[in-house]
């Protein structure tokens, strides 16, 4: 964001809007878009966004114009890609249920199945329906540092790893059509020329005869230090060695940058340190700062111990843990000041809860003509009806 977007942001929450919501600006989403459309057109692969990451339709309309379509992780993400981003739909489920899989059929063009068991027993119905097959592979390299976001840890679930695949593939190589996996998180290029190595030291021989490989998500492509050039080389040169198709499903780079959460300070509190009680939370509203863990940064804050004024920020909630980190100000803050945490459109609002009834944000899109839409509003409802 440069400070053209970031006095966007300011001048909205020190106007009328209510808070706490996450702001979404379709401006810069498009930028995001424009990146990934360039990527496709210099190297001919197929982009799809994570939903995972990110599934906030209002945006859909803009977002499908520059890419191919959505990956889903089941039944309910298949549906709403179908339903509202009306373009391919590509799923993948570490396992299908018997009472999903002919739906999931209906909303997807390819699944994903993450083991011969799974494509045994679920692979000739798909290939009836029309609908393409590929196999979740574990490219045998990873450099992800958290474990629970490393899909190549030891243990790991996630993808048939190489000793089981060179066995069993043979016997079923022709009802398969493309190889995929993931195994990067929030990465540079230089990450995957590593896997692609190690990917194809143990699975190229079995590539010619296939019609795609997806190189899953985590690609940081729209980050500003993002090797753009390196991976239209590694496309392109994947692409001529074994005349397939390539896939990319990145979810994070879709958004990244492009949504904030405006929240106000409800009370402060002391401690030995100043604690501001905030109208949102980091259990239910932005839950990875506590699971990455990681500390979101706030327009005009500094670090801990950076400027004048310093504070800790937590959320309301009974959840003693419920603290988004501690900031400092050139000015204190007062009860009632807003503050806008930035990065806030991805992995949040896909995750949230309403633990503790605490209520959800608002959700507004940021139109490209200026105007300000609040698309979703939430209630007691909400709550009421993921108890019974
Ligand atoms: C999470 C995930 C993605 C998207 O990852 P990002 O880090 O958001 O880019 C893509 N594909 C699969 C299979 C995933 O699990």
């Amino acid at each position: 964001m440069n400070t053209q977007d970031e006095d966007r942001f300011i001048r909205i929450a020190k106007g009328p809007i209510e808070t706490p919501v996450y702001l979404l600006d379709e401006t810069l989403i498009e930028r995001n878009m424009k990146v990934l459309r360039s990527v496709k057109e210099r190297t001919g692969c197929k982009i799809f966004h994570a939903l995972k990451a990110y599934a906030s339709f209002a945006t859909f309309p803009m977002m499908s114009g520059y890419l191919d379509g959505v990956c889903a992780s089941g039944l309910h993400e298949a549906r709403l890609g179908h339903e509202e981003f009306k373009k391919e739909v590509h799923t993948f489920s570490a396992a299908y249920r018997d009472t999903e899989f002919r739906t999931i059929l209906k909303y997807s063009d390819s699944v994903i199945f993450n083991s011969f068991y799974q494509l045994q027993k679920f692979g000739k119905t798909a290939r009836k329906s029309g609908v393409e097959i590929g196999l979740r592979v574990n490219p045998g390299y990873s450099e992800v540092e958290t474990e629970i976001y490393n899909p190549c840890a030891p243990y790991s679930r996630l993808g048939i790893v190489h000793s089981l695949f060179r066995q069993e593939f043979p016997r079923h190589r022709g009802i398969v059509n493309g190889l995929h996996f993931h195994a990067m998180c929030q990465q540079n290029a230089d990450v995957l020329e590593r896997i692609l190595k190690s990917f194809e030291r143990r699975y190229g021989q079995y590539i010619k005869g296939l019609t795609w490989v997806n190189f899953g998500g985590g690609h940081h492509i729209t980050r500003d230090d993002y090797d753009r050039e390196l991976l239209i080389r590694l496309i392109n040169d994947f692409k001529n060695n074994y005349g397939v198709q390539v896939y990319l499903e990145p979810g994070e780079a879709s958004v990244h940058n492009a949504g904030v959460l405006i929240s106000s300070v409800l009370d402060i509190v002391k401690n030995r340190k100043e604690i501001a009680i905030m109208d949102t939370s980091a259990e239910t509203h932005m839950p990875d700062v506590l699971l990455m863990p990681y500390r979101p940064h706030i327009l005009g804050s500094g670090i801990k111990n950076e400027k004048k004024y310093r504070y800790r920020l937590a959320g309301p909630s009974c959840l003693a843990g419920d603290v988004i980190g501690d900031y400092s100000f050139d000015k204190p803050l007062k009860r009632g000041d807003r503050l806008i945490f930035t990065d806030m459109a991805l992995y949040s609002i896909v995750k949230n809860t309403t633990f503790n009834g605490i209520n959800l944000p608002d959700i507004a899109v940021l139109r490209a003509g200026g105007k300000v839409e609040v698309v979703r509003r939430f209630g007691y409802k909400d709550y009421r009806n993921r108890q019974s």
